[in-house]
């Protein structure tokens, strides 16, 4: 059991650490850079996607961290906005049928309660969508989150639970003494003692290691969103258009997968793929997404050319939004791994990292759980194998394509 621990980055994995670590009765500093919720997972529109998880370590993470939310919402002191409205993904091409067939059917057979949606199916759930949609596969158990309501939630019940929150720290050293990490050192010269650090700096975890002299093969993938102002109530579930089908390996391994039904020309001609998407959030505003790129840091700018893809994605797939106002846009950047799960386990003596979540919506909370599990010595409800620091790992390139 340890007796302190400093969680470094205060996203939905840092937050969770932090409060199941405090309700352990460790006495827990969590250290944010900036502000709770300021890297990915106060950017994201919030799907808890169960869909497209891949069978093992992930699916089996996913289940656990979707039923762990009934539990956070009894559990925290403050509420989050939670909506167990489903998930789909739409196709708008004849050709796409047959691959979304045994999509269906191949997640059926993995335990997923899917199912393959007709035309007007689609159009009940998803209201604006373009009228000529074809069919769409569905997923019961998807659920959607407003994110920084969740983070802020994580936050306040490891506050409660007796944590110290310090936002506005930047860490940049790890304190080392006879082999054992005891601390760390932020750049405004303060240093914060205790018996283990928990990294949890998701897509900076990478460039902050190195500094430090050790190995986190962590790559960077940003994504751009655009919100309107709030619209009357129209989609119940969260919802994929037909390019991210391209994205997952669940799709491209299928029998009958097709890449030149699922590419526009421009993706082709770019190499920009895009992550179409939309969720609408209970405040009534809609988040779309996404287009993808690989940048060699973190880079939140937003661009021309990625806003005006997803600006196309809207007029196109939903033709009754051309007029919606737009609220705000953003970009966020996520971390990742080249097998798509994080690393999550001590590295070395009072060292954990806790980092290279593609699907922090459904894995973060839960992840935090299993490292408070770590830190009282007790044996992770979870076989960690998966995730441990030594598997190898290819690294990142900047700029490349990486399929999830
Ligand atoms: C646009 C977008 C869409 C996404 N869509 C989904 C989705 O639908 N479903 C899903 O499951 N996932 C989605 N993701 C991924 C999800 O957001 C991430 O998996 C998750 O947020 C990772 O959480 P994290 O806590 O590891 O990292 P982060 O949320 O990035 O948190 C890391 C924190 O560490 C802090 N930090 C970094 N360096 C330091 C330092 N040196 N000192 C102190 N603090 C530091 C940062 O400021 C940040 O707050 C999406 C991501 C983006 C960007």
């Amino acid at each position: 059991m340890r007796e302190s621990v400093i969680v470094v980055g205060s996203g939905l994995v840092g937050a969770s650490t932090a409060y199941f670590a405090a309700r352990e009765g460790i006495d827990v500093t969590l250290l944010e850079q900036q502000e709770r919720g300021y890297g990915a997972s106060g950017r994201n529109p919030g799907f808890v996607w169960l869909h497209c998880r891949n069978a093992g370590w992930a699916l089996d993470i996913s289940l656990k961290g979707r039923a762990l939310y009934d539990e956070l919402k009894q559990d925290l002191p403050v509420p989050f906005e939670f909506r167990a409205e489903g998930g789909l993904i739409y196709f708008t091409d004849e050709r796409q049928s047959p691959v979304f067939e045994q999509f269906v059917e191949a997640r059926r057979k993995d335990g997923l309660d899917m199912s393959l949606l007709d035309n007007k199916q689609v159009r009940d759930l998803v209201g604006p969508i373009r009228a000529d949609v074809v069919g769409a596969s569905y997923c019961a158990d998807d659920a959607q989150i407003n994110t920084p309501t969740v983070v802020n939630a994580l936050v306040e019940g490891a506050i409660a639970e007796g944590a110290t929150v310090l936002e506005g720290v930047e860490v940049t050293r790890l304190i080392a003494s006879e082999g054992r990490i005891i601390g760390v050192e932020a750049a405004d010269g303060s240093t914060h003692m205790a018996d283990t650090v928990v990294i949890a700096t998701g897509a900076w975890t990478e460039k902050l290691m190195a500094a430090n002299d050790v190995d986190a093969r962590i790559g960077r993938e940003r994504l751009q969103v655009v919100a309107t102002k709030p619209l009357p109530p129209q989609i119940k579930p969260v919802v994929y258009g037909p390019l991210t089908a391209k994205q997952y390996t669940l799709f491209r391994d299928l029998p009958a997968w097709d890449e030149d039904a699922f590419i526009t020309e421009e993706e082709r001609r770019t190499g920009a793929w895009q992550l179409s998407l939309v969720a609408q959030r209970a405040n009534g505003e809609m988040l779309f997404g996404c287009p993808m790129d690989y940048p060699a840091d973190v880079d939140m700018s937003t661009s021309v050319s990625g806003l005006r893809s997803v600006l196309q994605y809207i007029e196109q797939d939903f033709p009754g939004l051309g007029d919606a106002a737009i609220d705000r846009v953003w970009a966020g950047v996520l971390p990742l791994t080249s097998d798509m799960v994080p690393i999550i386990d001590e590295v070395m003596p009072g060292l954990i990292i806790a980092a290279g979540h593609v699907f922090g919506n459904s894995s973060g909370p839960m992840s935090g759980k299993l490292v408070s599990q770590l830190l009282c010595g007790r044996t992770p409800e979870m076989d960690m194998t998966e995730v441990r620091y030594g598997r190898p790992l290819d690294p990142i390139t900047p700029g490349q394509i990486v399929h999830w």
